[in-house]
């Protein structure tokens, strides 16, 4: 006996459980930004003006700047172990607990898998751990960049890192780092979690699976069209189609596309969202996405479709699934569109 609304409000524990864990992946790269800082200064307060212009030349012969960039990379080789380290214990616990949730939701006795195992499956292409060996590389080389960036231009190069205060910090690259860090992270729990339930449904034997999207302003116009999509096990768009995809595939049973859900009708997360302004915005329904969006009101088809999308939609030449490739392919741009339905400016 499938229990779909334990899948469910499983899969809401999990994108909740994601928040937690991006925060403590975002910290693991940031924890080393003093030092990152501290190699800067090191090389300041040491180089002379040869080793400036050698610096804006990247030329690692000179040993001031070779010094600099093997300090980073260090960092960056450090922090990489640590963040792994927290992926494999954080994750491998939460790939267990995730697993008999799901499998009593099911009513299966199926033994987990090894949480090796499942972190060795690819997440949009790539395994976690060869996520994390090119998030250290690539923001090595980006912080690099940035300081000979900054150093060029003749800016502070500390603040071009750690950004200002007037801004919040937010206009420092450490900050940019910090998003897709978090982005990152998200995805690896949705990941992991989709992952399991791929093993575990298909150990059951179940044929069938359902595809839910979340239902609220946020979701993407490839994902939206899948909401309650049934696909034969193993084919068709497996989630997370894109960094912060929050869908999920769940066994069909009968009954399971009247499985009761919560909505959002509004962009904001609820946590942003006025206490005043809940109780009009959030609900429940047995809708589909696109059963849910014909009903809401024109502001807030709007705010889903933007502007130039509504007004083709408002003509009525195209449904919501018609703004991206079939099958959660990808998002129709303003260009295709305007080549398929015309009309647009
Ligand atoms: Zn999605």
């Amino acid at each position: 006996m499938i229990n779909i609304d334990r899948l469910l409000l499983r899969h809401a524990l999990t994108q909740r459980y994601a928040l937690g864990f991006a925060e403590r992946f975002v910290e693991s790269w940031a924890g080393s930004d003093k030092a990152i800082i501290a190699a800067w200064r090191e090389f300041q307060d040491s180089a002379r003006k040869s080793d400036f212009d050698a610096l804006l030349m990247r030329d690692v012969k000179n040993k001031r700047v070779n010094a600099l960039i093997k300090a980073i990379g260090a960092v960056f080789d450090e922090a990489s172990i640590g963040t792994m380290k927290l992926v494999n214990s954080e994750l491998s616990d939460f790939i267990a607990s995730d697993w008999d949730a799901r499998a009593a939701a099911i009513g299966s006795t199926e033994k987990a898998p090894t949480a090796s195992a499942i972190l060795a499956m690819p997440i949009l292409g790539r395994s976690p751990e060869l996520q994390v060996r090119e998030f250290s590389d690539n923001w090595k080389k980006r912080i690099i960049s940035e300081i000979v960036a900054a150093q060029s231009n003749g800016r502070d190069v500390v603040q071009a890192l750690r950004g200002t205060a007037e801004q919040n910090y937010r206009d420092g690259i450490f900050h940019t780092r910090d998003n897709a860090a978090d982005a990152d992270a998200v995805n690896l729990v949705n990941g992991v979690s989709n992952n399991s339930g791929r093993v575990l449904y298909k150990e059951e034997g179940h044929k069938r699976e359902v595809y839910f999207a979340t239902l609220d302003h946020r979701t993407c116009l490839r994902c939206a069209p899948l909401d309650n999509k049934i696909f034969p096990t193993g084919e068709g768009a497996q989630p997370p189609l894109h960094p912060r995809c929050r869908c999920v595939r769940v066994p069909y049973s009968f009954g399971a596309l009247d499985a009761e859900r919560p909505f959002v009708d509004d962009k904001r997360p609820v946590k942003n969202i006025p206490k005043s302004e809940r109780a009009e915005k959030i609900g429940q329904t047995r809708y589909s996405y696109s059963e849910w969006f014909e009903r809401l009101s024109d502001k807030s088809k709007l705010s889903i479709l933007g502007q130039s999308r509504y007004d083709l939609w408002k003509k009525g030449d195209i449904d919501l699934g018609e703004f991206s490739a079939k099958n959660g392919g990808k998002i129709l741009n303003l260009k295709d569109l305007d080549d398929l339905y015309g009309g647009l400016d």
